[in-house]
């Protein structure tokens, strides 16, 4: 019978043991950190398709809303919500052309007036005179999603960590941990920014971006942000407790900057910012979570096989928003249904 390990217990790793227990699989997870991974504890979690490289890009983040909309429809109580992305990132003729792109691709973009915003934010102390809304959009809490996902596989976890992964002619026969072997006819490594050093000893170099994120969460505050608020200089949700849940960098999904700058300097300004937009609140520092973005070199996730026969591969950024498609795919075609069109663009092969 194949037993399957899957490596890491973030979002990629519980949305692959949820699809992949579902016939009926025995599905083991090891993990360093406890379920709810690393980067997925850290994450702004804003689950959108706004943001994109390129077309194939963009069709599987549009297919991840419509994957997150069938989890929720399967597990009932999970706190993934839609309330839409108010967002004028860019404003005059780029606005336009951002939304002219996104209606083309089919995304439902609505174009709102200085009167329409200050209706949907009336908090919002500097009103722009346009914005784009997009009411597809929402926010998960990947850490709370991922352990819900994994209590729904019924995969065993272990706390532990991959040293190595153990092979013979070319096949996969487990990996060896700091508890031991475990044996396995099939590795699924969800190990975000700890893929490439498992996989360096088999001639494959994964390259991955230096990208620190930091979060920022404040006070609870009444409230004041009922929609993902995108602005030139912050990205700012609110959450059901009422804290202000903010990245330090602006456009933080393609931010570039391989370093943060001292922290206080960062929260403070982060803070500063908040109280800009949202004037006449008390807004406080209440409490950060910082990781390592888990960025391939391109960009773009990389999911597939792996170097070895029975090895498979699932890194990604934005990961909040497409662990769950990424996961369908993938556990259809390791449990041997056809190689996946969405996935084409987005296979390991292309840093060999
Ligand atoms: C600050 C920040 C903001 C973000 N904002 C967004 C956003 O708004 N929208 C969005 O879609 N995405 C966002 N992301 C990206 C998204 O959160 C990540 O892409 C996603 O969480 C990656 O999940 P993962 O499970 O692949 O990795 P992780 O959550 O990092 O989990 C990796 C797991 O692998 C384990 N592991 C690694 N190596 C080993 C080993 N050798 N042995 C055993 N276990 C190992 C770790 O312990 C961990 O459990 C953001 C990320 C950050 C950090």
């Amino acid at each position: 019978m194949s037993h399957t390990l899957i490596i890491g217990a973030g979002i990629t790793g519980a949305a692959l043991a949820y699809q992949l227990s579902r016939p009926g699989e025995p599905v083991t997870i090891l993990s360093t950190h406890a379920e709810g991974g690393l980067a997925s504890a850290a994450s702004f979690g804003w689950l959108n398709a706004s943001f994109y490289l390129s077309h194939p890009h963009y069709h599987l983040r549009h297919e991840g809303l419509a994957a997150h909309r069938r989890l929720t429809e399967a597990l009932l109580g999970l706190p993934t919500t839609w309330q839409g992305c108010l967002w004028y990132e860019a404003t005059g003729e780029a606005q336009d052309e951002t939304a002219s792109d996104l209606a083309a691709l089919g995304y439902t973009v609505d174009r709102l007036t200085r009167a329409q915003i200050a209706e949907r934010l009336p908090a919002l102390g500097p009103v722009p005179e346009t914005a784009l809304f997009f009411p597809e959009e929402g926010v998960a809490d990947p850490a709370s999603l991922a352990r819900a996902l994994i209590a729904a596989s019924g995969a065993k976890v272990i706390r532990a960590t991959v040293q190595s992964l153990t092979e013979a002619q070319g096949r996969v026969t487990g990996v060896l941990t700091d508890l031991g072997p475990f044996p396995a006819t099939r590795v699924v490594l969800a190990t975000g920014t700890g893929t490439s050093a498992l996989l360096q000893p088999f001639g494959y170099v994964l390259p991955m971006l230096k990208r620190p994120g930091l979060m920022i969460a404040t006070n609870p505050l009444p409230p004041i942000c009922p929609v993902v608020l995108a602005t030139p200089d912050q990205e700012v949700r609110q959450d059901a407790s009422g804290h202000l849940i903010a990245p330090a960098s602006a456009g933080h999904q393609g931010d570039h900057a391989e370093t943060l700058g001292a922290f206080p300097v960062v929260v403070n300004a982060t803070l500063q910012r908040l109280r800009a937009l949202f004037p006449g609140h008390d807004i406080h520092f209440a409490h950060q979570a910082m990781a390592m973005r888990p960025v391939p070199g391109d960009g773009l996730p990389v999911v597939g096989q792996g170097p070895l026969q029975g090895v498979w591969i699932a890194v990604m950024h934005s990961g909040a928003t497409l662990a769950p498609v990424v996961a369908e795919c993938l556990a259809a075609e390791i449990t041997g249904s056809p190689d996946s069109p969405m996935l084409a663009e987005f296979r390991p092969a292309r840093f060999r």
